[in-house]
């Protein structure tokens, strides 16, 4: 028996699939095409919304939109998950209240950069992915940022172009996802997916909305980032994650501090708090933020095989502390770890998602194996594994040699 990673189209694949959607639903060949990553987070994580810093990579899983501008104010969207439903409305249409599900997700950037002052019109676009669906790899970022680019160039804006562009079309993107689409994200997501680089790691600081580029060279300490998606059902809009937000912003208020990140005493914050719940989330925030900087030191000094107890404690605080994990995300880091992980532990909201593992290269097989018996030793749904290979931030495709 052998497990199958589920594999990362090339420019030319996702380029020739969106074309071909292209094709059957509008005729003839798009403008251009262009792609955005989904990502997974190593370390730091629901703490974007408390201020603090995180470290996600690009995954090299990507969304591919083809577009092409049109010379009215209307918009035609077509998606692989419903090659056959075309949606097609007037540019206006898209706004908070006016689209849903997916709709919202692919044409929410369009009135999102509009209402940042900058012009856009009407546009038909096709979109494809390989990013896994409500994996928690945030294949919700991939469509938002692969459209925002698409519109960025189709329209003129200019923003691709460098950082500071990029995070105003990350900005975007986190209006889209919390407005249109009506799923409230730290901003995580849309920024790794617009400003990682390829081979690094993204230092992302959400006290004042920096990202340093943090080269992360898995192949040479022979180790891998695998993936585990536990297919189990999540979904980040059934409560949990605004009361989580809540309760850290009460927190904050009590403690008369901006946000979490301004707490440098804990033990002193803590005895301040009322209630033991709000106590435990507190107390996750602020040790997941000093494990980010911990994690951040070590892969910048190539001691890769160190961070493995980071991301087995960064678990335990997710697990009992902030308690947004489940049997799924428990079962794949402890089968990960019995089979040999250097540490594991859940990536992205929780309840449900993905797992991360660090794993020596040639143990990847026998991780994913241990991993998919002990699930099917529960009666749990078979997951899916992946590598992630830091990729490069979203861009036109395919890229011209010279590009990085
Ligand atoms: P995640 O971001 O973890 O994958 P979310 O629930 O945040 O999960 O986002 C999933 C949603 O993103 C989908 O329900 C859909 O609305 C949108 N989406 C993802 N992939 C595509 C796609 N290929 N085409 C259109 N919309 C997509
Ligand atoms: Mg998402």
């Amino acid at each position: 028996m052998s497990v199958t990673l589920i594999p990362a189209w090339s420019d030319e694949e996702g380029t020739q699939r969106a074309a071909a959607l292209w094709a059957a639903t509008f005729g003839g060949r798009p403008d251009g095409v262009w792609a955005a990553p989904g990502r997974v987070n190593i370390i730091g994580e629901h703490v974007d919304y408390n201020g603090g810093p995180c470290l996600p990579v690009a995954l090299p899983h990507r969304t591919f939109v083809a577009m092409t501008r049109r010379d009215d104010q209307q918009v035609r969207l077509v998606s692989d998950l419903a090659p056959h439903d075309v949606w097609s409305g007037a540019l206006a249409q898209i706004a908070p209240g006016g689209v849903r599900g997916w709709v919202a997700y692919a044409g929410g950037p369009a009135w999102a950069l509009a209402q940042a002052g900058h012009p856009v019109g009407g546009f038909d676009a096709a979109i494809v992915s390989c990013v896994p669906l409500g994996a928690g790899l945030s294949s919700s970022a991939a469509v938002e940022c692969a459209v925002a680019l698409a519109l960025d160039e189709t329209f003129g804006l200019g923003l691709g172009a460098d950082d500071a562009g990029r995070r105003a079309l990350a900005d975007a993107c986190i209006r889209t996802e919390a407005q249109v689409a009506g799923a409230n994200t730290g901003g995580m997501d849309q920024s790794v997916s617009l400003r990682a680089q390829a081979d690094h790691a993204l230092l992302l600081d959400f006290r004042d909305g920096s990202a340093q580029q943090v080269p992360l060279d898995l192949t040479t300490s022979g180790l891998e980032l695998l993936v585990i998606d536990t297919r189990a059902p999540h979904s980040l809009d059934d409560g949990q994650y605004a009361e989580r937000r809540a309760t850290c912003e009460q927190a904050a208020a009590l403690l008369g501090v901006g946000t979490l990140r301004e707490v440098t005493d804990l033990d002193a914050a803590l005895a301040q708090l009322p209630d033991a719940v709000m106590r435990r989330r507190v107390r996750h925030v602020v040790t997941e933020i000093a494990r980010v900087e911990v994690c951040t030191g070590l892969v910048r000094d190539g001691r890769l095989r160190d961070v493995g107890p980071l991301l087995d404690a960064s678990h335990a605080s997710l697990r009992t502390d902030y308690e947004v994990t489940c049997v799924e995300l428990d079962v794949a880091v402890e089968a990960a770890r019995s089979a040999g992980a250097l540490g594991a532990r859940m990536t992205g909201g929780g309840f449900g998602g993905s797992a991360i593992a660090l794993v020596e290269a040639g143990t990847v097989p026998a991780v994913s194996l241990a991993v998919q018996e002990a699930f099917a030793v529960r009666g749990l749904a078979e997951p899916a594994f992946l590598l992630a290979h830091a990729g490069p931030g979203g861009a036109r495709v395919p890229r011209r040699s010279d590009e990085s």
